[in-house]
This record gives structure tokens, sequence and C-alpha cells, in this order.
């Protein structure tokens, strides 16, 4: 069959060594990507190391490419290189190391009680197809005899990703609270047979494609940064951009603005649950209009209620708003919400230490989907678009209407 990746299970990135470009990006490059320059640093970029070991000071821009060089609509092996690979500017070799370290989960007899129990094993490497080496780990119920197969009967993932995902399902107590045999099972029903990820997931958009080998998609390099490792120095951004936001109204303009607010009739209640439904940006906008909804959002407990809520991922918004010596007075928390709402938007192109929040905001949408049957809420997995795509070509050959939307799929049961 050859060979092939297996990525992992809850990001859906992979164990392989990365490869970044040793050269800038070439003009050539821009073009071919619609770029006329060299994107701008995010409003969050921070200085970005280049490339340890991999300065070319005689590297080449393409620039000298110009005299007879290939139609744009033509790919090149230089072209392909590459678009195989990361742009040195955005990301490092160092940085993306994390990604070769996995771990499997999988199910062994406990010794004493006889039961099935779930085990992860120690760190471990990726060869090929669906083979790794593994450490043992300090998990008790470990099997080191263990025959590992990826994908048959055991699930391989990265350590920070394996942490966002015990945040998502136990909350504050992590993995440490996590059921490791609820997990295997719940992983089980959400992949497929021959699988090389876990097929009933969507792992994001933009996100990483499942082919057979890891496809380097030009600008997402996102994708592979380390979801948590930066914290510090992004909660120490986001909290310097907090502190010089400071709101000055003028009294007589607040007095003129409160009188034409017919939001002031509505009881408190209402537009407390009406700006706890909104997106950062429709809360701000309204804020805007209304003097006595922004007054309303000078409220902490607010933004702790709605921070859980619609951005669960941003761990850096939720130690800010914890801390107590913080001060809520005259600091425009709105605008400081839908700023770090929008730079941490996964989107191709993006770079800056806010790839960091986008991909783990991005990995935390995946683990959400395995929450309802982990916690036993849901039986199954939603069909996939190409199951629905079957159904209904199933329903049509038998003369049968297609089913209405939001109408439930009857899918065969999968085993344990
Ligand atoms: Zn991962």
């Amino acid at each position: 069959m050859g060979s092939w990746d297996s990525y992992c299970a809850i990001c859906g990135g992979p164990f392989n060594t990365l490869t970044v470009a040793q050269k800038p990006r070439s003009e050539r490059f821009l073009r071919r990507h619609g770029l006329s320059q060299p994107q701008p640093s995010s409003s969050a970029q921070a200085n970005h190391p280049t490339e340890d070991g991999n300065a070319d000071t005689t590297a080449e821009t393409g620039d000298d490419e110009a005299a007879g060089e290939a139609p744009i609509g033509t790919i090149t092996q230089e072209d392909e290189r590459e678009d195989g690979s990361y742009d040195r500017d955005v990301v490092t070799s160092t940085e993306l190391a994390w990604v070769q370290d996995l771990h499997v989960l999988m199910t062994n007899e406990n010794e004493d009680t006889g039961e099935r129990v779930g085990c992860v094993s120690g760190v471990g490497e990726f060869y090929d197809n669906t083979q790794v080496s593994v450490d043992d780990g300090d998990d008790p119920n470990w099997d080191p005899t263990a025959e590992i197969v990826l994908y048959d009967g055991c699930f391989p993932f990265h350590w920070p990703c394996f942490e966002v995902l015990g945040t998502v399902l136990e909350g504050k107590t992590g993995i440490a609270g996590l059921n490791k045999l609820k997990l295997y099972n719940t992983m089980m029903r959400a992949s497929g047979i021959c699988c090389s990820r876990l097929d009933r997931l969507d792992y994001g958009d933009p996100g990483p494609y499942n082919e057979q080998w890891w496809e380097y998609q030009p600008g997402t390099e996102f994708l592979v940064v380390h979801p948590t490792i930066s914290l510090e120095k992004t909660t120490a951004l986001i909290r310097e951009r907090w502190m010089k936001s400071t709101q000055v109204v003028n009294p007589s303009d607040r007095v003129r603005r409160v009188s034409a607010d017919s939001f002031q009739k509505l009881p408190l209640e209402l537009l407390l649950k009406t700006c706890s439904m909104l997106t950062p940006q429709s809360l701000h906008q309204l804020a805007l209009a209304s003097p006595t909804v922004d007054a309303l959002l000078g409220d902490k407990p607010f933004w702790k209620q709605y921070l859980s809520v619609h951005m669960p991922w941003s761990y850096e918004l939720l130690s800010i708003i914890d801390d107590e010596s913080q001060t809520f007075q005259n600091a425009d928390f709105k605008s400081l919400v839908r700023w770090v709402d929008q730079e941490s938007t996964p989107r191709q192109w993006m770079r800056g230490p806010f790839m960091s929040i986008a991909n783990r905001r991005r990995i935390w949408h995946v683990c959400e989907q395995l929450k309802p049957v982990y916690s036993g809420r849901a039986a199954r997995f939603p069909p996939t678009e190409a199951e629905k795509r079957r159904m209904n070509l199933r329903r049509a050959q038998m003369g049968m209407p297609p089913p209405p939307p939001g109408g439930v799929f009857q899918m065969p049961a999968i085993g344990q």
C-alpha cells in the first residue's frame, strides 16, 4: 500500500519533521499567491527570530528570475520547493519541533481487577504509516509489551493538544480528571476504517488537509504552531494593549447620548441576556450606539460569564479578568475583546504571536465536537458531509424525498 502519514487525533496535525524554507519568499511566490508584497505584520506582531542555523547570506530572492521567468500559471521545481515548506519569516524549525513528540491512547486490562482501562504511553516518535515507537511513561495501566498500530485500537496525539482536550472535557481539572476509557471509546466512535485521523471531526477551515502525506499549504503556518507555548508573551501583549485603551467620554456628550438612548427603557435582565448572545463585534457596535449598554459592559462578572461562553480558548483574557488587582475603571474591555477575537481568528497568511491562540482556538473547536459523546449526552457523532450525500443518494434511488434541513439521519450504530 506504500507509505502514508498518520495525524494527531486532536489537532489533525503531523508528527513529521517539518521543512522551513532556507530562503525568504521570492517575488514570484508572492505574485503566484496574489500577494503583491510581503504580508504586513499583524498589529500583534512581535519581533520574530530568524531561522537558527539557516542564515543564507547568498540567498536569492528570485528577483533575478525576471528575465526568462516561467509563466505564473506554470509550476516550476522552485515553486514546488517554496510551496512545500514554511516561511522562515513566520516560523522557525525550532518552533515547529514540538509536533514530533507524540503519545498514544489505547486500552489494557487492569492487572488487579481484570477490568478494561484506558492508558496513555510516554513520549514517542512517528516512523511511517501506522508505526511509532514510544517510551513506557508513567501510566500504571500502560502495557510495555503492547503492539501499537495507529488508528487500529490506538490513537496518537500531541501532549499540548491533549491538555487543551482535558480542559474542554473536564474544565479546570484538565487531563487529571479525564476518563481515558471513555475518551478511547469516544475516539473509536469518531474514527472510520483505515483512517489517519478522526474522520468524523471537522478540523477547521482553514485546517489541515487529510492527505496521504502532510500537505504544506502556503500561508497556514499557524496550523503547526504550539497552541500554548507563548502564553506569557501573548498575555503581556494583550495586557499592554488594554492598559493603553482607556476611554474618555466628554460629560456633555454622555448626557446628550444617554437622553437619546432607547435601550435605557429596557429591563436590565433583558439587556444582559441580549448582550450575552452577541458576538464581540456586534457587542462592540451596540455599546457604541448605546451608553446604557456601554455602562453595563463595565461589569467584570458579565465579562467573566461572556468569555467562558464565547471565548473559553482565550486563556490570556481569562487570566487578565481573573487578576483581582486589575481595575475596570475607564478601561475599554469591549474593544480589547473584539481585538483579541479578530487577531486570533484562524486565517491564511496570518503571522505573529496570535498564531498560537488561533491554533488553540481551532483545536478547542475540534475538542468540543468530542464532548457530547464523551459526556454521554449523545450516542454517536453527526454524519459527515460525505455520509449525508451517500444517504441522500440512497433515498433518491429508493424514491424517497431528501430529509428536511436539520432532519435526523439514521446511521448504523458503531461498535464500542
Ligand atoms: Zn495535535
